[in-house]
């Protein structure tokens, strides 16, 4: 059963085998029983349907998806995962749409420009008011708006920005390796891996620390990660959790501005966007205030949303263990109806990320079947908006109904591969937990490889649901898919990736398609299966790898709890 041969090659997946064959010998063996395609297909035809309204937070889509989750897993004999009795965690949100009838203006002097709304911009405030405006506030640039002291790294020098509107480049800044200037250097911001620094949330979050008036991020699709559209299509209503001081630490505007609008306002300021952006790869970048002032009323509708995290809980064999968790996580909800696209206006998520709500149903079907069952006690948690930033697996990770130092792992599945077979593994984040090495050792069973992330700089660790976990140091695992195809063109997952960025991600033809071949979905969630088994019958707790951000909050967690 065990295969540690030479299809393995990094070290890490060498310790692995380790851990897997001393877990083999120690456990005996067992059966793991096999997740049906079919079964995948039926959920995600149910729940991509356009009965169910593209599932947005709050809406009757929300409801429906719901009714059908409970009902799975009350069906499974799972039990409610909720102490209160119910398969609902309660996730309060509170949902902001901005009128899209506003424009932009820049001005220096007698010059001035007005940005569209949606062509060249897209803004929003997350304030909890009725309407922000911005009056002629001075324009700073402040490169790649990065405070970083482990890089010893410092975008703001000290300048006091309070009241000023930022401008700031997305991703990390691009610092040449000294020993061969033409790439990245692995030291500074993991080299071509993206790290939270230049995921956009974490600039916004700069603003409010930096008591900015507000945050403009210029677009550039390398960076960001994808097209303008799909910054066009965050326009619509945004939630967010419903926090007692009502955002109002937050920064008044956040928002985006395209590529091309942005070399405008700095020659029009007197500036060279190309040389301020070089300079901003460089340590001694300071602020430059671009001698030109922003003016922008963004008027809101508000209303509260009461939306749910849908939980359920097979419970350990063991009574000394039941206790302790390992959580599955996967969202539930996609963008609802929206702008239309080629006159469609349901935004299915067939694959964002019904595909994951149906493969997570279809975990805890198996794990109900596995034999003999698992000692710890497996947590199936279906999220909420996970499409605007992560909402529902944040407020579990900030108010868990299982202690967080007695979870033992985060599994995360967000968007199947559905192109069939892969000869490797892609484990984003590679290298980040122990996980890592369980997820090689069952991918050496299944004669596959493991690879990080082919597009590291895409920042994939910060962008899914088990990332909240992580932050609060919870090791998490998001891996699936992988780079070669078998049967395939080597270029070919580049290429598919491609093509769904430009087409599916974020719209509305994210449908169910019967060309979907499921085949390498199948062995990723065999390989999950196996993984959160043995580590809910472990004898010791998976821990992060030294040097990963999330490691110290973990081992302050444990202590605190007691747990060692
Ligand atoms: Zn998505």
């Amino acid at each position: 059963m065990q295969r540690c041969d030479r299809t393995v090659r990094a070290g890490a997946a060498l310790a692995a085998c380790a851990v897997g064959a001393a877990w083999a010998q120690a456990q005996g063996a067992v059966t793991f029983p096999a997740v049906s395609p079919q079964a995948i297909v039926d959920h995600v035809k149910v729940l991509a349907s356009d009965a169910f309204e593209g599932r947005a937070p709050g809406s009757r889509g929300e409801e429906r998806t719901i009714a059908y989750l409970v009902e799975q897993f009350r069906v499974l004999g799972l039990q409610p995962g909720n102490t209160d009795g119910t398969y609902i965690q309660k996730v309060p949100l509170v949902g902001v749409t901005a009128d899209p009838a506003m424009s932009l203006a820049f001005e220096k002097g007698t010059t001035s420009q007005t940005l569209a709304y949606r062509d060249d911009f897209v803004a929003w405030t997350r304030r909890v008011v009725d309407r922000v405006a911005l009056d002629d506030a001075e324009l700073v640039f402040v490169g790649y708006g990065v405070a970083a002291p482990e890089f010893a790294w410092d975008d703001y020098k000290g300048v006091d920005l309070s009241g000023k509107m930022l401008v700031m480049l997305v991703g990390d800044p691009p610092v040449p390796d000294p020993a061969d200037p033409s790439r990245l250097d692995p030291k500074t911001f993991g080299g071509r891996a993206m790290t939270y620094y230049g995921r956009w949330t974490y600039k916004f979050e700069m603003g409010a620390e930096k008591r900015a008036a507000g945050v403009l991020l210029v677009h550039e699709t390398g960076p960001a990660g994808y097209p303008f559209s799909v910054v066009q299509g965050m326009g619509g209503e945004k939630f967010d959790l419903l926090t007692p001081d009502k955002n109002m630490a937050r920064a008044a505007i956040e928002g985006w501005m395209a590529l091309d609008r942005a070399k405008q306002l700095f020659a029009m300021a007197g500036h060279d966007f190309e040389a301020l952006k070089k300079q901003a790869a460089t340590r001694a970048f300071a602020p430059v205030p671009l001698g030109a002032t922003a003016s922008i009323v963004i008027r809101n509708s508000l209303r509260t949303v009461d939306s749910h995290n849908v939980v359920a809980r097979l419970e350990g064999s063991d009574q000394a263990l039941k206790e302790e968790h390992v959580v599955y996580t996967a969202h539930w909800d996609h963008f609802g109806i929206g702008a239309p696209v080629n006159g469609d206006r349901i935004y299915n998520g067939a694959l964002d990320n019904a595909s994951g709500t149906g493969a997570l149903v279809e975990l805890a079907r198996a794990f109900t079947k596995v034999a003999p069952p698992p000692r710890r006690s497996i947590l199936f948690l279906a999220v909420t908006a996970e499409e605007q930033s992560l909402l529902g697996s944040d407020f579990y990770a900030r108010h868990p109904i299982y202690p967080l130092a007695r979870t033992l792992a985060a599994i995360n599945v967000d968007s199947l591969n559905i192109y069939g077979r892969t000869a490797d593994l892609t484990v984003v984040g590679l290298g980040n937990s122990d996980l890592d090495d369980y997820a090689a050792a069952a991918a050496a069973e299944q004669r596959r490889r493991v690879g990080g992330d082919p597009e590291p700089e895409r920042g994939g660790y910060y962008r899914s649901d088990h990332f909240p976990f992580a932050r609060q140091g919870v090791p998490a695992l998001n891996a699936g898919g992988g780079s070669e195809f078998i049967g395939r063109p080597p270029d070919y997952a580049k290429q598919i990736r491609e093509a769904y960025t430009a087409k599916h991600y974020h719209q509305p033809s994210d449908e169910y398609r019967p060309d979907w071949d499921l085949g390498g979905a199948i062995e990723d969630l065999q390989l999950l299966l196996k993984v959160g088994y043995r580590v809910a019958n472990a004898d010791r707790y998976p821990e992060w790898k030294g040097g990963t951000e999330f490691k110290a909050r973990r081992e302050q967690m444990l202590k605190e709890a007691g747990v060692r």
